[in-house]
């Protein structure tokens, strides 16, 4: 296997399927912050990140947000949901994801690691065992999203 790839590439938090890794054994999630459950540097979570962290807890995953971004961000977001953080990790060092493992007190093969970067989230998630996603840039999602509105106001219009 390539360290660079994926398990899985999707186009969207809403294409995980918890339900079906639930059934397959995945206890826990290791999360990236920026640009994955928050546009750049905000924070406020994305409604579809939103959404998503709602069932994942709700399913009782154990959540833990990795960010390389500053402590206090990720400190405030991971409190607002009552999860476990660390920052700023070094992604892709290895320690942070073993400790975030550690942590949840799971093993790589139960845990999912969910980023929107191949050489920080994705690569780094490899290096540990755990089976990565890789999900666009939410800036990127936002514009596919505003566009898809947009067409739907042309068609609505006319
Ligand atoms: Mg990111």
């Amino acid at each position: 296997m390539n360290i660079l790839n994926p398990a899985l590439v999707v186009k969207s938090l809403s294409e995980i399927n918890l339900k079906k890794y639930w059934e397959t054994g995945k206890r826990g999630i290791i999360l990236d912050l920026d640009n994955t459950i928050t546009p750049w540097n905000e924070m406020e979570l994305s409604q579809e990140a939103h959404v998503f962290l709602k069932e994942a807890l709700d399913l009782k995953y154990k959540i833990f947000l990795l960010s390389n971004a500053k402590r206090n961000r990720t400190e405030a977001i991971a409190q607002k949901y009552a999860i476990s953080y660390l920052a700023p990790a070094l992604k892709p060092r290895k320690a942070s994801f073993l400790k975030a493992l550690e942590l949840m007190n799971l093993k790589n093969e139960q845990v999912l690691v969910i980023g929107d970067q191949i050489f920080t989230d994705i690569l780094g998630g490899n290096r540990v065992g755990c089976y990565t996603i890789l999900v666009p840039p939410i800036s990127q999602r936002e514009f596919f999203v505003t566009k898809f509105f947009r067409l739907l106001e042309t068609l609505f219009r006319h």
